[in-house]
């Protein structure tokens, strides 16, 4: 694999031969659609909480769709955030979890191992995009709705945190159809549920330590901005600022 270049923004160097999943979300493609969120929900067996446990800030949604108002009245214009784990390099979340639950992958995911967590929450305390979503209660899914849930993912049980992978059922799956042809895998080729559902392409999901993948040209616009980013966390999530000339 050819030497990653650098992008516009601070980031940890790229070990050679290393895949680094990340992903680009395009604040100027956004359109605050959330099918993303839906797509992410049916992917992942993520339950629905329905209103009640939502107005007590238990919503249990992996990517959310920030809304922010920019103007002053009547020049108001509505911007749409899409905010799912940013897989930090230096996550806050893996160093305070008593039972190493959260681990950080060698493609640089920020894994969570769910029979091992006993919910204690630091990691979510911890967290500063607030990303990770603990389950009250035990998920139901009441016949017919059992026959949605997708069997390559495991429904949790309730008093465990959880939270997005980048969809890792379905990069395992590339990885391993590659391995078995072998090829290395191709850009583009693994999309993580929000990805693949989004209308506008605001989502692109790929390797960062490959210099020519799409989400590596687009980490190196001049838009390109990392949330929170004087923090430290390193992020594997880049958004690319709204609101100028697309470069
Ligand atoms: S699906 Fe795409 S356009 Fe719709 S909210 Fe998600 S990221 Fe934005």
């Amino acid at each position: 694999m050819a030497k990653a270049a650098k992008t516009s923004v601070e980031e940890t160097p790229p070990e050679e031969g290393v895949r680094r999943w990340g992903m680009v979300i395009d604040l100027d493609r956004c359109t605050g659609c959330q099918a993303c969120v839906v797509a992410c929900h049916a992917e992942n067996n993520v339950p629905v909480v329905g209103e009640e446990e939502s107005a007590r800030g238990r919503s249990m949604h992996w990517i959310r769709v920030e809304r922010y108002w920019e103007g002053e009245y009547p020049n108001v214009k509505a911007r749409f955030m899409p905010l799912l784990c940013q897989q930090c390099t230096q996550a806050p979340c893996e160093p305070v979890c008593p039972v190493f639950a959260t681990y950080h992958t060698p493609e640089g995911l920020n894994a969570q191992v769910y029979n091992r967590c006993i919910g204690v929450r630091y990691c979510a305390n911890n967290c500063p995009y607030k990303v990770r979503t603990f389950n009250w209660f035990r998920p139901q899914f009441p016949e017919p709705l059992d026959q949605q849930l997708n069997p390559d993912v495991t429904t949790r049980s309730r008093g465990i945190i959880e939270k997005c992978t980048f969809c890792v059922q379905r990069i395992r799956r590339v990885e391993l159809d590659a391995g078995a042809e072998g090829r290395d895998v191709h850009d583009g080729e693994i999309q993580p549920a929000c990805a693949q559902s989004c209308p506008s392409s605001a989502l692109v999901f790929g390797d960062l330590n490959d210099p020519d993948s799409r989400v590596s040209q687009l980490a190196r616009s001049r838009r390109a901005f990392r949330l929170l980013d004087f923090l430290g966390t390193d992020p594997a999530v880049i958004y690319l600022k709204g609101g100028e000339t697309n470069v």
